[in-house]
């Protein structure tokens, strides 16, 4: 029986074992921290529950796959809950806007902002449609291992002028600004600025209206468990808490990892799900391709890291919507800041989560979960004083801000309050530069030109998750892993 062995357990990580499991690969995933789940990591804290990262579900059927790989549902270990609407965008002067794939809500809600948009809006979602066909139907679970698979794509990106960006894109069909925001904001979802994100990425849009918007009933742990008990029913191991410290490699091949505690395993493969820059820096700093490789990606440019803050409330709110996204005034200056200049903005716009709306077991009776989480530019850009005073001023201004325009009393109600900043993403989850998404997901560094799913000189070393094709977000690391198993069963085969 071949063997293989995974480095962490994110979503990418979970998804690639689960494959090679039921292909009749023994798998071993060597996770570092505690828990499984990676960015999807959880806390429990005076009653409540808080995910750490994912809370927007799309695309169910990426993950369903996993369980009928060996017959089985997903049904039978996570129920999913559809959330409507998708989400409910705010802006300052007052202006709601529900975004969900319910088509006549939707075109009364554009008809709201700008009833000349309706027309536009249809001709973007054939756009939208086109990308999604080309882009992640066809090819976002297939690996670029070489230049001439870049150059097949060349003409669909073309036809879709995939070097304009998102906002560029939904600026030629829609003209109201608010609409312009409310079709474009979701690249931040996985890292991407609107204004420099190439246009494929409208994708999401489609995706969104086709596959719905979901909630796993107990919160994203929940399903992060779920895959856990379908690897672990296959026969596969997970191991937590221990560090891989070393990928033993001789040659052109790696032989196995070695971890903090000295335990040390040998495999026919090992596929690291860990941040791309660390893997080749610090756990193949012994081989010769390494420290090159690792000098190769650190010139590449990294997503934005995040500031969240978790809190816990007295009273339950039923006018708040599971999914908020909170528009600051300014929209392009702002992720100029973020992205650009490496500014800490004095506004923001925030994306608040209210897992309670949903399911009220994820806090006490009569009480409600949130979390509010911010854009920042990563530690490269913006090396902010996050475990000091910063902290704790920064989450103030955020729980202010939410205070004066959805919930009146917030901070006089607040039962329990933490906070997730840059550093958080280095000492946790050891993320360069402390980005919460890898490499930022701009045309120059897609497909081929992320870190390859196959080493291209150790031929058993394979990666999978945001840092690799087609990048961030569940669905993306799980059509990473898909691309990563085909290649793994090919060559063990
Ligand atoms: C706050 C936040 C909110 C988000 N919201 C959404 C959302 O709503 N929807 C969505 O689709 N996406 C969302 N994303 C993006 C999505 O969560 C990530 O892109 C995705 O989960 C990353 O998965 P991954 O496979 O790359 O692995 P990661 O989650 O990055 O996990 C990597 C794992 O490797 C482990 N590891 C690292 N080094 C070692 C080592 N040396 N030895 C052993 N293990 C190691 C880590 O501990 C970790 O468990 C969000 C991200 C964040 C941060």
């Amino acid at each position: 029986m071949k063997s293989a062995i995974v480095i962490g357990s994110g979503f990418g990580g979970l998804a690639l074992a689960i494959r090679l499991q039921s292909a009749g690969i023994k798998t071993t995933i060597v996770e570092a921290r505690d828990k499984p789940g990676g960015r999807a990591y959880f806390w429990e804290r005076d009653g409540f529950t808080f995910d750490a990262g994912p809370t927007v579900i799309t695309d169910p059927d990426c993950l369903r796959e996993l369980w009928a790989l060996s017959g089985r549902a997903m049904a039978d270990d996570i129920a999913l809950e559809p959330i409507m609407p998708f989400y409910r965008l705010n802006w300052p002067d007052g202006t709601n806007f529900d975004y969900s794939n319910d088509e006549a809500a939707l075109r009364q809600e554009i008809a709201k902002l700008n009833p000349a948009d309706i027309a536009g809006y249809a001709r973007f979602l054939q756009y939208s449609a086109g990308v999604f066909h080309e882009g992640y139907e066809k090819l976002g679970h297939v690996a670029f291992l070489d230049f001439a698979s870049m150059l097949k794509a060349a003409p669909a990106l073309a036809r879709y002028q995939a070097w304009r960006s998102v906002y560029s894109i939904v600026s030629s069909y829609v003209e109201n600004e608010k609409l312009r925001e409310a079709l474009s904001f979701h690249t931040l979802l996985v890292g991407g600025n609107p204004m420099t994100t190439s246009s494929i990425y409208a994708l999401i849009h489609k995706l969104e209206k086709d596959g719905g918007v979901w909630f796993a009933m107990g919160g994203t742990n929940k399903l992060v468990a779920a895959m856990v008990a379908q690897f672990e029913r296959l026969g596969g191991t997970l191991r937590l808490g221990d560090p891989v410290v070393q990928i033993d490699n001789m040659g052109d091949r790696v032989t196995g990892v070695t971890t903090a505690s000295g335990w040390h395993q040998d495999a026919d493969a090992v596929a690291s799900n860990a941040d791309v820059v660390t893997t080749y820096k610090k756990l193949l700093s012994t081989s010769a391709v390494g420290p090159r490789r690792a000098r190769s990606l650190e010139r590449k440019r990294f997503s934005p890291s995040l500031f969240v803050v978790h809190f816990g409330v007295k009273g339950t709110f039923p006018d708040i919507a599971h999914h908020s996204i909170l528009f600051g005034p300014r929209y392009k200056g702002l992720l100029d800041d973020i992205y650009k200049h490496g500014v800490l903005p004095q506004d923001f716009s925030l994306y608040l989560h209210h897992p309670s709306a949903t399911d009220p077991n994820m806090a006490p009776p009569g009480h409600s979960s949130f979390y509010a989480l911010a854009p920042v530019p990563h530690l490269g850009k913006f090396p902010g004083d996050w475990d000091g005073d910063l902290r704790k001023e920064y989450a103030d201004r955020i729980l202010a801000e939410i205070e004066r325009r959805l919930i009146p009393g917030l901070r006089d109600n607040i039962v329990t309050q933490f906070h997730y900043a840059p550093t958080d993403f280095v000492r946790d989850l050891a993320a360069h530069q402390g980005s919460a998404f890898s490499l930022e997901p701009v045309l120059w560094q897609s497909a081929f030109f992320r870190a390859h799913n196959r080493d291209d000189d150790l031929r058993n070393l394979y990666f999978t998750g945001a840092g690799t094709h087609p990048g961030a977000g569940i669905p993306g690391v799980v059509g990473s892993a898909k691309a990563t198993a085909a290649l793994m069963l090919t060559d063990l085969a």
